[in-house]
């Protein structure tokens, strides 16, 4: 039954009971039970968040003069954040989140090729096939082109030959990722940063999971392959606020290292009764919680807190790798320079293994080809290492080893 607009009004604190009511069938995600979709730190920050989103939540960015609080907030976030991604004063904008940041990144590389070749008509974009499904859904919006170039089948990182070789005489874009979200290693981007700077395209990092991640990975002392802006060649970065950024969800990052190409990004329209219309996103009204949020989130974290964080998630993931290392049947997928994680089973089924991880109350995906089970490790897992591998052991038991039907894989509906 659908139900009808409410002809009377409802006390606040039934509202709320009824949200709380709603949100008990969720996943259990303070509970380090999300191995998707969410980032969690721990209470205090959440709190934080919460109330800095409330403080932002009326609030739209979408007019820097009526609220230079946010404009002041948003410089600062792409500066601060530029900084750690070397680029100090980088161009940009926060965006809602990792697909408006490459759908922009994308129609920027489109606008400016269609700027200096007024006659083309096709651009085309060259990406890895581990590449995220937002840079598809921005060429089909924008009407471009793409190849999907398969990735070195041992390391699973970008080909760095068959990428190049998948260059056109109309390709504006190469996109490469810090790391990959399906299984977590960086790929080979100084080299082919070079390639497309040789040829004058654009060469996109999307760092949506791991800008926010790999720079503090590295200052723990471990070897992080050079991602950012410190490579010649690199033109724009996508970096997720809300994922390993631990802030509130709806932001994003994207970032140019030179205004002359950030500049396409924006739209001014003045032939409107309402007067000239400018703005820098895909999105009109821009919500203020968010960027509140995201402001707040970083200051208060600074550089001890996500130390903190990312030395929680890389002990958690370490003990998950050795722990999957110990159930027979399972290996991990390349290596991780992360804490995103893939396995595979030569024999086990693992839609079985995702279903019976299921039943005990984990969420984990589905993925594929080659057919493999994700983990995105984040700091809220370090206190479930035990009992997680306990369980995935017990689903490995129970998971009848049955041939595998690809059509099946995905979860993302
Ligand atoms: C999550 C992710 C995206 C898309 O970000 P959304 O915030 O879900 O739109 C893009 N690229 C990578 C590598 C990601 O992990």
């Amino acid at each position: 039954m659908p139900v009808s607009f409410p002809i009377s009004a409802t006390p606040s604190v039934d509202v709320l009971a009824k949200i709380e009511e709603m949100q008990s069938n969720d996943v259990h995600w303070r509970d380090g039970r999300a191995f998707a979709y969410v980032y969690y730190a721990d209470s205090a920050l959440e709190s934080l968040l919460g109330e800095a989103y409330l403080a932002g939540a009326s609030t739209n960015g979408l007019s820097r003069s009526a609220f230079p609080s946010l404009g002041q907030m948003e410089d600062e976030i792409l500066e601060m954040v530029g900084d750690l991604l070397g680029c100090p004063d980088p161009d940009g904008s926060i965006t809602s989140g990792g697909s408006e940041s490459i759908f922009l990144a994308v129609k920027t590389a489109r606008d400016r090729a269609s700027a200096l070749h007024p006659d083309a008509d096709s651009f085309h974009i060259v990406l890895p096939a581990s590449a995220h499904p937002a840079f598809s859904k921005a060429a089909h919006f924008l009407r471009l082109e793409t190849t999907r170039v398969p990735v070195d089948a041992r390391t699973l990182r970008a080909d760095p030959v068959l990428m190049v070789e998948a260059i056109r005489a109309n390709t504006v874009l190469m996109v490469v990722s810090a790391p990959s979200y399906p299984h977590g290693v960086v790929d080979p981007i100084t080299e082919l940063a070079a390639e497309a700077a040789f040829r004058n395209i654009l060469c996109h990092v999307d760092a949506c999971v791991g800008g926010m991640l790999l720079p503090f990975v590295g200052r723990l002392g471990r070897t992080v392959p050079n991602f950012d802006f410190s490579v010649p060649g690199v033109t724009s970065m996508s970096v997720d606020l809300h994922k390993f950024g631990y802030t509130a969800k709806g932001a994003s990052l994207v970032l140019y290292r030179d205004p002359s190409i950030g500049a396409y990004q924006r739209f001014i329209f003045d032939d409107w009764s309402g007067g000239k219309y400018s703005a820098p996103n895909l999105t009109g009204t821009r919500p203020g919680g968010p960027i509140a949020a995201a402001w707040a989130g970083i200051q208060y974290l600074g550089l001890p807190g996500y130390l903190q964080l990312v030395r929680r998630a890389l002990a958690a993931t370490q003990a998950i790798l050795d722990g999957i290392d110990n159930i027979p049947g399972l290996f991990v997928l390349g290596s991780p320079d992360a804490t995103l994680v893939a396995f595979g089973s030569a024999h086990l089924s693992l839609k079985g293994v995702v279903e019976e991880m299921s039943r005990r109350g984990w969420v984990m995906g589905l993925q594929g080809p080659p057919l493999s089970i994700h983990l995105t490790v984040t700091a809220s897992h370090d206190r479930v290492v035990d009992e997680l591998l306990s369980d995935l052991r017990d689903a490995c038991r129970a998971a009848v080893a049955e041939p595998e039907a690809m059509g099946e894989v995905g979860r993302y509906s």
